[in-house]
């Protein structure tokens, strides 16, 4: 662990310097009066690690900070601040500054997600605590809230939108009644997605942010790979239009939710997937590429933390915050505290949730389909409850569009009939399926 002899200046390493990197070195700089007041001591910026010395930057700095000799500096500091993103060489960087027995602040979700478990071992082998307030969602305060605010406390269910592009794509759909494609293209103009959008669209973001969230709110670790994860890409804009018309907005959610409570067999499910959210529930206000992140808790109730869900200076503040915690520890010489995983739940599939669903089938227009359809539903002991039909305006032989949302049904049930009604000869296809959440 880091030992501070009083009175001399806390040595920061700094490792990138590109959206939130040079944001935060920025503010390192100007506001270095003001921290260490905060902080109760003198800090020095030592230097800062990038990969090309040349590359054109956000905001001038110093250059005779910059090195490409990460390792060199991290040995140097006395606390690490990462913003490289990525696995490597993030792990290995974090992992060497850990165990030298330096605090590290990360907002590396990607890292977390795939690798908490052997980062956490190695501050504890180095007596060093690893901040990452910005990992989950980037300036909304929601770490620290679920690891000691509500750490007295039994969390439900966290319902999560976690990230920004996908909400202004979705947003843009319902409210401006643009097309999925047309909303990407202005997502993409605007900045809102990365040249490579994958990770966005196909929820590979918010899962890994829902495994940080969900470790913290169950004291379980869930492995990246247990969350059953959906994108946005194979919604379509009538989806948006029927949940509308239905009293719901389609959100991409990051849900983690404690199954049968109080029971021996009580378990964690962690998914993302678009769901549709009741017109009245806060998080259907979330509009733009804002974020939000709402706790359901035993004592507590309802909780919701909402705010910018990335952008580089807005994560500088957190990153910044967590720098003044880390620097505070070290000054104080208190030990580190360390997140352990200590309730071992169950991690449940997704075929024991259950909600209440919106299927969406395409069907021939004829006496008797909507009997069937009865059918099958009632066999797999699922209800209805709301049905709209409306004519298919492109099909050549008589069509209709179904929308059907069911009472609560648990998903394993609810996929065994909907491969049934795909059966159906009078099912031209299924649209789409996507469950309820909020409610
Ligand atoms: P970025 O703009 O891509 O910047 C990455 C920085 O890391 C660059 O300065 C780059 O150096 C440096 N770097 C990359 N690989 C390196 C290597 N092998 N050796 C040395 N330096 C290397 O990333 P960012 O958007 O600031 O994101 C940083 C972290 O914050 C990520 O973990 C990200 O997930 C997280 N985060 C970002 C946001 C956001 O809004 N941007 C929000 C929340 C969390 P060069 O400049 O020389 O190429």
């Amino acid at each position: 662990m880091t030992t501070h002899r009083p009175g001399a200046p806390l040595k920061v390493a700094l490792l990138g310097a590109g959206s939130v990197g040079a944001q935060t070195a920025r503010q390192l700089i100007e506001r270095r009066e003001e921290l260490s007041q905060r902080i109760g001591a003198p800090y020095e910026l030592i230097g800062i690690a990038v990969r090309r010395l040349d590359a054109p930057r956000d905001v001038e700095l110093p250059a005779e900070l910059f090195t490409t000799d990460a390792e060199g500096l991290i040995d140097r500091a006395d606390i690490v601040i990462e913003l490289i993103g990525g696995i490597e060489p993030a792990r290995t960087w974090i992992e060497r500054a850990l165990r030298q027995g330096k605090d590290v602040v990360t907002a590396n979700k990607a890292l977390l997600a795939a690798h908490q478990v052997e980062i956490f071992q190695a501050g504890r082998e180095g007596g060093a605590e690893t901040w990452y307030e910005a990992a989950a969602a980037a300036a909304i305060p929601i770490i620290r809230p679920l690891q000691d605010s509500l750490v007295g406390d039994r969390i439900q269910r966290v319902l999560g939108i976690v990230n920004g592009s996908t909400n202004y794509i979705l947003d843009r759909i319902d409210t401006a009644g643009i097309t999925m494609e047309e909303a990407l293209d202005e997502a993409r103009r605007l900045g809102y997605l990365e040249a490579d959008p994958t990770a966005d669209i196909e929820g590979h973001d918010a899962a890994a942010k829902a495994t940080i969230l969900a470790g913290l709110a169950f004291h379980t670790h869930v492995p990246r790979e247990a969350v059953h994860t959906e994108g946005i890409t194979r919604l379509t804009g009538e989806q948006l239009v029927d949940a509308r018309r239905d009293g719901f907005v389609v959100k991409l959610l990051a849900v983690a939710e404690r199954l049968h409570a109080g029971t021996p067999d009580e378990a964690v499910n962690v998914r993302v997937y678009p769901a549709l959210v009741p017109h009245d529930h806060p998080l259907a206000a979330v509009h733009g590429g804002k974020n939000a992140i709402f706790v359901e808790a035993m004592d507590a109730g309802d909780l919701m933390f909402y705010g910018a869900g990335a952008g580089g200076v807005e994560t500088s503040s957190t990153v910044l915050s967590d720098f003044v915690l880390a620097a505070k520890r070290i000054v104080r010489g208190a030990p580190a505290e360390f997140i352990t995983f200590d309730a071992h739940l169950r991690i449940a599939d997704i075929a024991e949730v259950a909600s209440s669903w919106q299927i969406t089938l395409h069907v021939d227009d004829q006496p008797g389909v909507l009997e069937q359809i009865a059918a099958v539903l009632a066999r797999g002991d699922v209800s209805v409850r709301a049905l709209h039909q409306s004519a298919l305006e492109d099909a050549q032989v008589d069509g209709a569009r179904l929308v059907i949302i069911t009472h609560h049904a648990p998903e394993g049930v609810l996929r065994r009939v909907v491969a049934l009604l795909g059966d159906l000869p009078a099912v031209r296809s299924v649209v789409g399926v996507l469950r309820v959440e909020g409610e």
